[in-house]
């Protein structure tokens, strides 16, 4: 008993078989498909047992959290890599272009204006991928699938910025399938290889419909209060 660690992640394990199945499933490679464990509210004592069994990737969706809970462990930790999962406001572009080697949620002109300015001046290069708001939701961030032919074109042209593929979350109370699929639509069409989706509840899917980037949080650290 005295061995037992109370922060053990019991989830990574059977995450990573069930990422290995999904891609035997659909002919995939597992090594092209990258687990990002979604750390967002969890602190520093529930992240480590999960660097520790081995985890390098990691997820988080505001920039202030992931620099108050980060630098720390990237320090202890060599070879960690962060990426920002939720909505960027273009004013804290500079601080995410410094933490984060991917930015998942690339949707509008200014932000990626300020995105532009800051990689050049800091000579980082993160992933970027463009959300795409597939289901059309007023409420939530992303570019309408209409509008991301246009919009990556502006990506690539107006802004300079080298786009690695697409980024979507399917409405809540909708079959995923069909959201997934649209992105992939649009990424093959655009030429990118990347596509973020897949979360907790449906990443097995994602996968079956070309999934790069899985972004699971509570099926690895268990539920967010
Ligand atoms: C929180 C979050 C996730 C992880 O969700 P789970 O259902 O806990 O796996 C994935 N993507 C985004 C954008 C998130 O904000």
């Amino acid at each position: 008993m005295s061995n037992e660690t109370p922060n053990a992640p019991v989830g990574l394990g059977p995450v990573r078989t069930d990422i290995i199945r999904a891609c035997k499933d659909a002919g995939r490679d597992p090594a092209d498909v990258t687990l990002i464990a979604v750390s967002k509210t969890f602190p520093a004592d529930a992240i480590e047992p999960v660097i520790d069994a081995g985890q390098r990737v990691f997820g988080e969706n505001r920039v202030q959290e992931a620099k108050s809970k980060w630098p720390p462990l990237l320090e202890r930790y060599p070879g960690i890599s962060l990426h920002l999962i939720g909505p960027l406001q273009s004013n804290k572009a500079k601080e995410a272009v410094a933490l984060f080697d991917a930015i998942h949620a690339v949707d509008r002109p200014s932000l990626c204006e300020a995105l532009g300015k800051e990689i050049a001046k800091q000579g980082r290069t993160p992933l970027l991928f463009a959300e795409i708001n597939t289901g059309a939701e007023p409420q939530k961030a992303g570019v309408l699938p209409q509008d991301a032919d246009a919009f990556l074109a502006a990506c690539r042209e107006r802004y300079g910025l080298t786009m690695s593929g697409l980024m979507c979350i399917p409405p809540q109370n909708e079959a995923p399938a069909p959201h997934f699929a649209l992105t992939a639509k649009i990424a093959r069409r655009n030429g990118l290889a990347q596509l973020s989706m897949g979360m907790s509840a449906d990443f097995a899917t994602a996968i079956a419909l070309g999934a790069t980037h899985v972004r699971i949080g509570s099926a690895i650290f268990g539920g967010r209060h």
